[in-house]
């Protein structure tokens, strides 16, 4: 790079620090900078087009083109070469710009008169906020260094814009991370929450991106990349790395040793960047390259270095993850993703939860989900749009976050909120009570749980007993596998803390969406249909073996109730079934307690075991549906995809029709039955289960009260005549008459 543009560009940048000093209002800075920029770079116009909303840039200053039309002109992203800079956040340097494919012709800036175009986007890490433009008469191909220059430029307005200098009542830019933003993700677990940010990862604020000594700088950035590059060794170097993590371990090694990226980072300090800004140029440079990049494994790649500038950001910021920040009142967390032992980690003390990526069934979901804390998944740019200390909205019902909200909105969420309050002390008054139907008929209302943290709710909630245990919990949100006494332990608290009341704990239920961090899931084209559940703990009984021990020993005497997920046939059953028999046996003569009484069921998650042989039902101690897992696997419809997942309804008839043979079988044979999916807790789908013979459901603890509410106000026997009459009438889903019937009685 020549001595000559080095010094240029740091005086330049140097320059642009002293104007942004200089109080003034927001607007009268926009076009000091512009000025200042025409005539460093020696161009006749300089420009600023910042965006107005996602979609349009508006120009905000000009040096050199007609003032008349600053905050006037404005254009679609993708539109002309300004836009074409927006939309890809590449630069754009065209000698003749009105040959220019794209070329736009806005008259009232007087543009036509100017040849030459240089445009370079102005960015912020995962932000683009506008496009910066120089122009010249005289048709002129601008270097590389000018290039690389603009650029630098564009980056320091950037952090700028980020700390507010730009913003005004006078027109200049609106305050970034401050307007009122409306996000639309998709819920991951209901309820509703009012709080203030909490990010898992607080993006890192550079407040000095200009830089005198590029010296200090220098030695500041090497210190800094020396202290990562030993703190990826010693990541790499701990015992209990699987192969993938390695993998991705050995490639942030390559990148924190990669000569080409220090000295890139170099480069732009000597053009005038702090260390922080040069770090932060790269990865702007990265990100863009990321949106470019088609091949998967590259992409991936991008993203390491991603998650590496990070990591050197927080080493020369000292900003991060452990910044001191007290955790605001009422917090609600926001992050791109997050493992379920993190969550776990925040606890209940969290209102609510947002994250940018994520799915229904991420180990997130189902923390969140046991936690009963409100999840939007899904939301896209949270984390960019939201500050620690942020007003928040979150509506888990809808899927829906309010960050910064107008008041207007967030009265009317209040009310909400009272609402559903209200409805929960309403059904608080009935926890003693049963949920018995105006008929007559009883049915046992009991909850899934999972966690430890769950089991305070079994009284709260006026649950019977615990009807669904997911063991897996225990072991999705650790880092190894647990040890037999260590769960033998828990599961004794949680018979504890049931108090006599039944628990129904299911054996490992991994595979699928389920995968344990410890154990690396084999390559399956379906892993719904795939090597899952009891699958599994048949193939490789180890597991299974240790966890019935576990249970039985945390009995110690007491009645124990064990069931099996995704049996599929009766010989699946029998051989799961032994395994419990013969670990009894085993306990006895090694002298230990055993329970006073063992239940053995099935959960019916698949079609074929509704039409397994008679001495299954005879067999089996009860049976659970695992309405989820049934439903998919009847409609052959991905739980787990959102295109498919609500494409069906739980109360189609021919569901409905299937359901009631099972429950004619269960009847049959004197087989208790249970339903506990999530339908299980909505109170419309339970009292359709109720009607057509259920009489025992497994939900969430927070839908106890709703579902029992409902039922208490109706009659089966009414419930099972508009189901049948719907029948009668050829109706695809129940779900209407019901509707309509239930608003007749004022439900
Ligand atoms: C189900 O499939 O309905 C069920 C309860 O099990 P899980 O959701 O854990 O698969
Ligand atoms: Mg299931």
């Amino acid at each position: 790079m020549p001595e000559r543009s080095e010094s240029d560009s740091r005086k330049l940048l140097r320059r642009l620090r002293d104007t942004l000093a200089t109080p003034g209002k927001g607007q009268d800075r926009l076009d000091a900078i512009t000025h200042l920029i025409a005539d460093s770079m020696g161009t006749e116009v300089c420009s600023i087009y910042l965006f107005r909303d996602p979609e349009t840039l508006e120009l905000c200053a000009t040096e050199g083109l007609n003032k008349d039309a600053v905050h006037k002109t404005r254009m679609k992203l993708g539109e002309g070469l300004v836009g074409r800079v927006a939309r890809s956040g590449l630069p754009v340097n065209a000698a003749d710009a009105p040959s220019e494919k794209g070329f736009r012709y806005m008259p009232e800036t007087g543009e036509e008169l100017f040849s030459s175009f240089l445009g370079v986007p102005i960015q912020r890490v995962g932000e683009r906020l506008g496009v910066l433009v120089v122009q010249s008469k005289t048709a002129r191909q601008f270097s590389d260094d000018d290039i690389y220059a603009l650029d630098v430029v564009a980056m320091v307005l950037a952090e700028m814009t980020e700390l507010g200098a730009f913003v005004g009542d006078d027109g200049g830019m609106r305050a970034l991370h401050k307007q009122p933003v409306m996000l639309r993700g998709s819920s991951g677990q209901e309820g509703a929450a009012e709080g203030h940010v909490w990010l898992h990862e607080p993006r890192v604020v550079i407040t000095n991106p200009v830089a005198d000594d590029p010296l200090t700088e220098i030695d500041r950035i090497r210190d800094a990349v020396g202290q990562l590059r030993v703190s990826v060794d010693d990541l790499l170097s701990a015992e209990s790395l699987d192969k993938e993590q390695k993998a991705v371990l050995e490639a942030y090694r390559m990148f924190a040793h990669s000569r080409g990226w220090l000295r890139r980072m170099e480069e732009d300090i000597q053009r005038g960047l702090s260390a922080e800004a040069a770090v932060e140029r790269e990865q702007n440079a990265a990100r863009n390259r990321l949106e470019q990049v088609p091949d998967a494994y590259l992409r991936e790649r991008l993203q390491d270095l991603d998650d590496l500038s990070n990591r050197l950001l927080r080493i020369l910021t000292g900003q991060g993850r452990d910044t001191g920040a007290e955790m605001p009142e009422n917090p609600v967390l926001v992050a791109r993703n997050i493992g379920p032992a993190e969550l776990l980690e925040y606890g209940r003390k969290l209102k609510g939860v947002v994250l940018d990526e994520g799915s229904v069934g991420s180990h997130a979901a189902i923390v969140a989900r046991a936690l009963a804390i409100p999840l939007v998944i899904n939301a896209g740019r949270a984390v960019n749009e939201a500050l620690n200390g942020d007003h928040i909205l979150v509506d888990g019902d809808q899927g829906i976050v309010h960050l910064r909200p107008e008041e207007t909105v967030a009265r009317a969420f209040r009310d909400k909120i009272a609402m559903l309050t209200e409805a929960q002390k309403r059904y608080a008054s009935l926890r003693g009570l049963p949920a018995t139907a105006t008929c007559g008929a009883t049915v046992a209302l009991h909850m899934n749980a999972g966690l430890m943290a769950d089991l305070p709710s079994l009284e709260g909630s006026g649950a019977e007993g615990v009807g669904l245990f997911r063991t897996e919990l225990q072991f999705l949100v650790r880092s190894k596998m647990p040890q037999r006494a260590e769960l033998a332990r828990l599961y004794a608290r949680v018979m504890d803390a049931a108090k006599g009341k039944r628990v129904a704990f299911r054996t490992l239920d991994i595979g699928s969406d389920k995968v344990l961090p410890y154990m690396k899931p084999p390559e399956e084209p379906n892993p719904a249909m795939g090597w899952r559940a009891i699958r599994v703990g048949l193939d490789k009984p180890g597991v299974l073996r240790m966890q019935l021990q576990a249970l039985i020993r945390a009995a110690a005497g007491r009645p124990l109730t064990v069931m099996f997920p995704l049996i599929t046939e009766l010989g699946e059953f029998r051989e799961a079934r032994a395994h419990v028999m013969r670990e009894l046996h085993r306990e006895k003569s090694l002298g230990h307690l055993v329970p006073e009484k063992v239940e053995i069921g099935a959960m019916m998650e698949t079609p074929s075991l509704a039409y397994a042989p008679q001495a299954f039902f005879e067999l089996t101690d009860f049976i659970s549906i695992g309405g989820n897992d049934l439903k998919q696997f009847f409609f052959a419809a991905d739980r787990e995809n959102e295109l498919v997942r609500r494409r069906y309804d739980t109360l189609n008839i021919s569901f409905l029709s299937f359901l009631q043979q099972i429950v004619a079988r269960c009847r049959d044979t004197g087989t208790p039955l249970s339903f506990c999916g999530e339908d299980a807790g909505r109170p419309i789908e339970a009292l359709a289960l109720a009607a057509i013979g259920f009489r025992s459901l497994s939900m969430r603890p927070a839908s106890v009260g709703p579902v029992k509410a409902l039922i208490r106000q109706v009659s089966l026997i009414d419930a099972l005549a508009v189901i049948e009459a719907a029948r009668a009438d050829g109706a695809e889903s129940a779900r209407p008459a019901l509707m309509d019937w239930l608003a007749g009685q004022g439900g």
